[in-house]
């Protein structure tokens, strides 16, 4: 059992690179100042969210030990977890009690989910929590198509609670360096090659699995639109590769590959070429003092209290959906 404040000991991530997993209760100034002006707690100081987390695997894990262990001084200070789901019959996780889906569902003490399942079953467990009035942050990719997408974006502003996918890929200290290194900058062509481990089953395919290397390109350069894509597998060896070819608005070319075997290294290589500079690295960034999960807790609970302006949430929902669009194209084009 963990005594509450415990460092929890994780198997190593499979999605994300291992500064997720750095320290969680230190405070960064500059993380500080960021979220002060967005996740200050503007509802009443004593209102709390109940929360249950679905799927106790590495993610579902991280959310409990986050809300024990909040980030002080900010909105996730006030998620409390009330209890956890899983298909194992576990009693008790971090402290916290196991409870069914219908009792989550029901009790009026939970306000909040998180769905922390493999891909393929978020979109049932979100529209449940969704259509009972829950508040729901959802690990990425929200569903395996755009339509269910779409719907649950319709389904929560029907219901008026939040619906929150996270992206703690955008979160990276790596990313923020790479941002600013591409601001201002006009892209003539690039690539982006992702390497990683065999998928587990129930992740869907390469293009949804992997969305959050979409959502890095659409951040950086915008719109986007596919052309052409491809999709290669050897079920022997385990591998499995998609290419696809993607435009920029102003028709610059971009490719996007994701190839993934056991064994193979967690890797992003890059090829930004623009005009007078070519990126062919990620600029490496010393990792933050708050951990990616907790930072996506924090911005979660800033939208429960309000601290997210419309105009924010209204373009983060674009970007979300128009990623969603661009991957159901490409599995589409892949023929899969
Ligand atoms: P995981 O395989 O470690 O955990 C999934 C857990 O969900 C398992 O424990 C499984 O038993 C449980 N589960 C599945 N179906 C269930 C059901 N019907 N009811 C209750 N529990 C159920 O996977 P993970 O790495 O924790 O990934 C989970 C999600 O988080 C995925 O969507 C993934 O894309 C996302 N994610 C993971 C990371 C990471 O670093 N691990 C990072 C970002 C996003």
């Amino acid at each position: 059992m963990l005594a509450r404040g415990a460092p929890l000991k994780i198997t190593p991530p499979t999605h994300v690179e291992p500064p997720y997993l750095t320290a969680t209760t230190g405070i960064s100034d500059k993380f500080n100042r960021r979220f002060s002006e967005t996740a200050a707690i503007t509802g009443p100081l004593s209102r709390m969210w109940g929360a249950v987390v679905v799927g106790i695997g590495t993610a579902g894990a991280v959310r409990i030990r986050d809300m024990l262990n909040p980030l002080p001084g900010n909105a996730a200070e006030k998620l409390s977890v009330r209890g956890f789901i899983s298909r194992r019959k576990l009693d008790s996780h971090q402290d916290v009690s196991q409870m069914s889906v219908e009792e989550a569902l029901s009790r009026e003490d939970v306000h909040a989910a998180f769905i922390c399942t493999e891909n393929d079953s978020h979109e049932e467990f979100v529209r449940k929590f969704l259509q009972a009035g829950k508040h729901v942050c959802v690990e990425y990719p929200m569903t395996l198509s755009y339509q269910a997408a779409v719907d649950l974006w319709d389904l929560a502003q029907k219901k008026g609670v939040v619906l929150h996918e996270e992206h703690i890929e955008l979160l990276t200290e790596d990313y923020k360096q790479l941002k600013k290194e591409v601001e201002g900058k006009t892209l003539l062509e690039g690539s982006l090659h992702f390497t990683g481990g065999a998928l587990k089953p129930g992740f869907g395919f390469l293009a949804f699995s992997g969305i959050a290397r979409l959502c890095w390109l659409v951040d950086l350069f915008g719109e986007l639109s596919v052309t052409a894509a491809t999709f290669e597998q050897d079920a022997d060896r385990g591998y499995t590769k998609m290419t696809a070819q993607l435009l920029t608005s102003d028709s610059r070319c971009l490719t996007w590959v994701e190839e993934r075997q056991a064994g193979l290294p967690r890797t992003k290589k890059i090829n930004f070429v623009f005009d007078g500079l070519v990126l062919t690295q990620i600029p490496p960034a010393p990792s933050g003092t708050v951990g990616l999960f907790m930072q996506d807790l924090v911005l979660f609970s800033s939208k429960l209290s309000g601290g997210v302006s419309p105009e924010e949430l209204d373009r983060e929902k674009t970007r979300i959906l128009h990623c969603f669009e661009l991957a159901e194209r490409i599995q589409q084009l892949s023929h899969i």
